[in-house]
């Protein structure tokens, strides 16, 4: 873990150990995204043949912070300066309203009781696994934000529409935001540590403003090497990230109509209460469960919980977040070593998304595993 003081004046040491990092090693292709803050719809054509402070930042070893070396601040943070709390983004409050209030109405008494189905619930939890784990904590953090393994371009692909599908924006401006929260963890700029606030950590600072997150120049600086594949490229460009939800979401509602209307020989007000049901618990009661299981990450496993490892940042392990978020809670672990793969380092740390990529890795569908070098160590000690 270095120090960086300044991610635009890395020294030539700090710029040689990131580029011996794979992400660094991305090309200088040229790459362009839609600056989505106020008054631009600005492309960019980095063209230089030095390193640019997205280059050194973005693709840097995310393992490396600018952290002082003396440990976390024991005061309260203030909120990152480039915020404007009082401009609230209300597309993602009205968005996010909406699938709360969805969600609750699973809990009102005559939708419990009459409108509820089994498969509407198994469906729901299913699709925690599948979108939740595959899509977010497999696919847009462990492989596309720090590469901790690689695999086919249309697993990644797939992984990443998986992810789509809880809500979670893009994943390019996911990445961008999570490495920016690696290189400052609990430090300023650190977009969401819950040493300003506990509501901040956790989701105050989706509804924000926040003036460097939408800009050509954050993209830039963190995802070079995603926006280098016009996948993701035209999701920033569109807007698309939300379609798919939305596709996704429509698809399911379509699936519980036809089972109600097949399981009940075709009763059309069957196929409205199945269709129903499966907004209500396969969409939005497992969106909310998958929102706030990655919203405890940035909260919970940053105030409680234990630490296996002295980083410079505030983070736990957090055996609660853990099991609602396939692993994720071990987070004083994951900020140790960023790049591992897996973040349980214990026999008893328990990690879902650990075991499915070692899974991927055993059908040769994952290569180049990135595995703890303190676990690999104490085996080898042990051996
Ligand atoms: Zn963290
Ligand atoms: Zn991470």
């Amino acid at each position: 873990m270095g120090m960086l003081k300044n991610m635009d004046g890395m020294t030539p040491s700090q710029q040689t150990t990131s580029e011996s990092d794979p992400i660094l090693r991305a090309s200088n292709t040229a790459s362009a995204v839609e600056d989505r803050s106020e008054n631009a719809s600005v492309t960019t054509q980095p063209s230089s043949t030095q390193p640019s402070p997205a280059q050194t930042a973005a693709e840097s070893d995310i393992c490396d912070s600018a952290l002082p070396a003396s440990g976390i601040d024991p005061q309260q943070l203030p909120r990152p300066e480039e915020t404007e709390p009082l401009k609230i983004l209300w597309q993602y409050v009205i968005v996010l309203s909406a699938v709360h209030l969805i969600a609750l109405l699973a809990f009102l008494p005559f939708s419990f009781s009459y409108l509820f189905t089994w498969s509407g619930l198994i469906l729901g939890i299913l699709g925690h696994f599948t979108f939740g784990m595959l899509g977010i904590t497999v696919g847009y953090h462990r492989l596309l934000t720090h590469r901790g393994f690689t695999c086919p371009k249309w697993l990644e692909h797939t992984f990443a529409l998986l992810g789509m599908c809880n809500l979670q924006d893009s994943p390019s401006r996911w990445v961008a935001i999570h490495r920016m929260h690696h290189q400052h963890s609990d430090h300023q700029p650190d977009p969401h540590s819950p040493l300003v606030n506990f509501l901040w950590g956790h989701m105050g600072w989706v509804v924000c403003r926040h003036k460097t997150l939408d800009r050509t120049s954050h993209y830039e600086r963190y995802v070079r090497d995603l926006l280098r594949d016009p996948f993701y490229l035209k999701l920033e460009r569109h807007g698309g990230w939300f379609f798919v939800f939305v596709a996704h979401a429509l698809l399911i509602i379509a699936a519980g109509a036809l089972v109600g209307y097949a399981v009940s020989g075709g009763q059309f007000g069957e196929a409205l209460r199945y269709a129903y049901s499966y907004a209500v618990w396969a969409v939005a009661v497992r969106t909310v469960f998958v929102l706030h299981g990655t919203w405890a990450v940035n909260s919970l496993s940053h105030v409680f919980g234990y630490r296996n490892y002295e980083t410079r940042d505030n983070s736990r392990n957090n055996w609660l977040v853990a099991l609602f978020s396939h692993g994720e809670g071990w987070h004083n672990n994951h900020h140790a070593e960023p790049r591992s793969a897996a973040h349980g380092h214990r026999w008893y740390e328990f990690d879902m998304s650990w075991r499915v990529i070692q899974l991927l890795e055993m059908v040769g569908l994952a290569k180049d595993v990135v595995r703890p070098k303190a676990v690999t160590k104490a085996k080898q000690t042990a051996g």
